[in-house]
């Protein structure tokens, strides 16, 4: 097989050991002489994959018993949906820190309406192409929820902290969900995809305090109720077997190389190498405010007077075994997606990359 450097903002990189235990359980899942997507799911073994799988949040994230871990189909963006049907009753913040975010906001706005709501940003930083976290902002104390992104994937900058909040806070954790340690209890709901770096497209989770529930005076269509994925521990109709079956897998991976403390010390030093290679080589720039720097999505571009070489030097870095390094399409430029699956020595060869373009072109 060809030996890439899988840069990918997701689907991304995923460890071989979940890779390796996918395609097995693909040919016999657990003795059953049947493929792990071909089994009913009201069955003892893969009830015991939901609950290992279910186990493996709860003891990585340290959830408290005031929350319950859901798996539910249809991504983040889905996601946007469960928050607002949920919580909004009466008026709900936004932290716009990227295009997702706005995304967010833009399924609050839609429906507020229809529940004699309100949504809107408390603060934004739309006003330099999402670059920074905004700070100094107050958020109102009559909300009935405040959302945040804590990492934008497109434009590589992180709330890497678990901010205090006066009122209910939610957080779309999808693209640095399990690259830290996180105090579950300050969140009403933590909710994302999985493909960023749990496991594969197809399944989000929700991390939900269970007494956050049950406040909204509208009514909440049955399968974007919350409390019917809690009460039917998340089988409620066919859950997404496989991604489920992956994420279980990637989890495994992740406690038994040390959990969300070793992952975090590993992620940091990652993302320290590619930044200082940034801020060292006259070549390239970062486009992220420094204190905001995600440790998940580096992103970059070619340093003033260098603009034109853009395109060879993705051309180059291709050549080279990298793949996915290319900028989202609204940033331009590069970013590296450099995720918990993504070896230190990906990393390693991306900067030898940009140390050897520096050499073709000083
Ligand atoms: C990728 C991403 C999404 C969208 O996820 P889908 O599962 O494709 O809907 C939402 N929020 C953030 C922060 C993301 O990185």
């Amino acid at each position: 097989m060809k030996k890439v450097h899988n840069f990918n903002a997701g689907p991304c990189v995923l460890p071989k050991q979940a890779i390796d235990a996918a395609i097995e359980a693909l040919k016999d899942f657990e003795g059953t002489g049947m493929p792990v997507i071909s089994v009913s799911h009201r069955t003892k073994e893969w009830e015991a994959v939901m609950d290992e799988c279910r186990a493996l949040w709860k003891e990585l994230l340290n959830i408290p018993d005031t929350h319950e871990v859901i798996f539910l189909g249809g991504g983040a963006s889905m996601g946007f949906l469960y928050v607002v049907e949920n919580l909004l009753n009466k008026k709900a913040g936004y932290l716009e820190t990227g295009v997702w975010a706005k995304k967010a906001l833009k399924e609050a706005k839609g429906l507020a309406p229809q529940f004699g709501a309100e949504a809107f940003a408390v603060a934004s930083s739309a006003d330099t192409t999402y670059n920074y976290i905004p700070k100094g902002y107050e958020i109102p104390t009559d909300l009935d929820y405040f959302h945040i992104t804590t990492n934008n994937t497109i434009y590589g900058t992180e709330i890497r902290y678990d901010m205090d909040c006066p009122v209910p806070l939610v957080a779309d954790m999808s693209s640095d969900i399990m690259s830290r340690p996180v105090d579950v209890s300050k969140y009403a709901v933590i909710y994302g995809g999985a493909q960023k770096n749990v496991g594969p497209a197809g399944v989000m989770f929700a991390i939900v305090r269970k007494d956050i529930l049950g406040k909204v005076d509208h009514y909440i269509p049955t399968m974007l109720n919350y409390q019917t994925h809690i009460d039917g521990g998340s089988m409620f109709n066919t859950p997404p077997v496989f991604p489920i079956f992956v994420m279980k897998e990637t989890l495994k991976w992740l406690k038994g190389i040390g959990g969300v403390e070793a992952i975090n010390k590993l992620n940091v030093e990652k993302a320290e190498m590619l930044y200082n290679e940034i801020d060292r080589n006259p070549l390239f720039v970062g486009t992220a405010a420094k204190e905001d720097r995600s440790i998940m999505n580096v992103c970059f571009v070619m340093a003033p007077g260098y603009e034109t070489l853009q395109d060879e030097f993705l051309a180059f870095a291709k050549a080279n075994g990298m793949v996915g390094v290319k900028g989202h399409r609204s940033v331009g430029g590069f970013r590296a997606s450099i995720y918990n699956a993504c070896p230190k020595e990906s990393v390693q060869a991306l900067i030898d990359c940009m140390q050897e373009f520096e050499k073709l072109h000083k």
